[in-house]
């Protein structure tokens, strides 16, 4: 693609294209700057979480996008390259499950070929559900991803069933993350999401099974992402309360965050064990810091996981927009962004019409 030149000033949503110095990083409100984005590339899955996907909402009568809908590849690709010329240096591909997308490596082999203004190439990852990982680790490595982040939510068969909503073992997904680190993709990154009296008695015998083995487990607070998963507070458990408890089992040391903007709080297992990571979007948000944005399937670019609504670039791209177009619509949305949702969640928002999670990817 060709480097996006204008104007800084004016790149509000009417902003016009000029042709005089680079755009400077996109800054919104807060200033925070665009740094991130993540790419859901589909939104249909082989599994049902039941915290993400209820299969009484996402059965066969579910209306999933009809592939013409969705990005193309190199629609897809734009973006992402506008995105670069903004601020971008991190994307993650996402869904619904995104390794259900077709040729999906091939997507990638085209993302590892953007470049920063200054020359440097995004890092490039993929969070998935694992089920077909051990199958396509080495060809994800070859196209140019960096890493991977696997989900996984219980080492019990049953429970495993149970919280996925399939016939898949945990051992298929354990596979995944081993043919991951061997084929490169390290380190992996393990997410588990916590739900109260479902699945917390697994805090343990995960963090066992991860100490030491070179991959990183991440806990998640459930969350109330978008409207079909009976969310209620009362089946959260804090970070700091599956902290003290990996503390009491295996002591742990609080660890710099690495980067602006990273979402996991990091712990080090004083024995040398490794790391430990909590995500507390509920208990602690970290809206100040938060520096991504979202694209969907269908090329509406989201600024937060609990927006309501989305901002079509799909309807810009094929429209015959140029990339100074493109890049100008992008950055008068950043620019007018004040999303904080985690910072003001209550019964009010709760109970808002939010996207759904398999629909804009974690
Ligand atoms: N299918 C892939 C997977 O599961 O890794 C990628 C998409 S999934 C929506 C991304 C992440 O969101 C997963 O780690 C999943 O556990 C997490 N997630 C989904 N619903 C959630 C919820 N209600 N609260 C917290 N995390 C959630
Ligand atoms: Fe699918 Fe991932 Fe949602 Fe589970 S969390 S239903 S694997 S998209
Ligand atoms: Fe970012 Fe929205 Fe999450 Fe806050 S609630 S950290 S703005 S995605």
């Amino acid at each position: 693609m060709s480097k996006v030149i204008f104007h800084t000033a004016g790149s509000g949503p009417d902003a016009q294209p000029g042709a005089s110095r680079p755009l400077g990083p996109a800054k919104d409100t807060r200033g925070r700057p665009l740094h991130d984005l993540r790419i859901s590339v589909t939104d249909r899955c082989n599994f049902r979480c039941t915290y993400c996907m209820p299969r009484e909402v996402f059965d066969a009568n579910y209306s999933f996008m009809p592939h013409s809908a969705l990005l193309s590849f190199e629609e897809i690709t734009r973006v992402a390259g506008v995105a670069a010329q903004l601020g971008v240096r991190k994307l993650r591909l996402t869904g619904g499950e995104p390794l259900l997308r077709k040729n999906i490596e091939t997507l990638i082999a085209m993302l590892a070929q953007l470049r920063t203004p200054d020359g440097m190439p995004l890092d490039i990852t993929l969070t998935t559900n694992g089920t077909l990982l051990a199958k396509k680790a080495r060809v994800l490595k070859e196209a140019g991803l960096s890493r991977v982040t696997v989900s996984l939510d219980s080492l019990d068969d049953a429970l495993f069933a149970r919280m996925s909503d399939s016939q898949v073992s945990p051992a298929t997904v354990l596979h995944g993350i081993e043919a991951a680190a061997e084929a490169g993709l390290a380190p992996v990154k393990v997410n588990m999401v916590v739900r109260k009296g479902l699945n917390d008695q697994q805090i343990i015998p995960m963090a066992r099974r991860f100490r030491h083995s070179g991959h990183v487990l991440r806990f998640i607070e459930f969350m109330d992402v978008g409207s079909t998963n009976g969310w209620n507070m009362d089946e959260v458990i804090t970070g700091a309360e599956i902290l003290q408890r990996i503390h009491a089992e295996f002591p742990v040391v609080s660890l710099q965050a690495d980067y602006r903007g990273e979402v996991a709080a990091r712990w080090r297992y004083e024995d040398g064990g490794g790391e430990v990571g909590v995500i507390t979007s509920v208990s602690q948000p970290f809206c100040g810091d938060c520096t991504r944005a979202r694209l969907s399937p269908e090329g509406r670019l989201f600024l937060c996981l609990f927006a309501t609504q989305g901002h079509d670039l799909r309807g810009l791209i094929r429209s015959g927009a140029s990339d100074q177009d493109i890049a100008a619509r992008m950055a008068g949305i950043w620019s007018v962004r004040d999303d904080n949702y985690s910072e003001i969640r209550g019964r009010a928002t709760v109970a808002r019409k939010k996207i759904e999670m398999s629909y804009i990817g974690g």
